[in-house]
């Protein structure tokens, strides 16, 4: 799954590290804004590309990502 930060940058984890809404919203929630006057940007299991096979690493543990993460 793939969260974006208010500074729309995207964190990519698998399913074991996917932290739940509450937690993600406390630490990436309120960065700061987004480029370009873009504002809050902040996402909770937002579009993602398709991971398998693309070499997407997990955020935190390092796992290749697969499609259902
Ligand atoms: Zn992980």
């Amino acid at each position: 799954m793939r969260i974006y930060t208010s500074q729309n940058d995207p964190i990519d984890f698998c399913g074991e590290c996917a932290p739940d809404s509450d937690e993600a919203e406390q630490l990436y929630a309120n960065l700061g804004d987004g480029p370009d006057g873009r504002g809050n940007c902040y996402g909770y299991d937002d579009d993602h590309p398709s991971y398998e096979g693309e070499g997407y690493r997990c955020s935190k543990c390092g796992v290749e990502l697969k499609d259902d993460d």
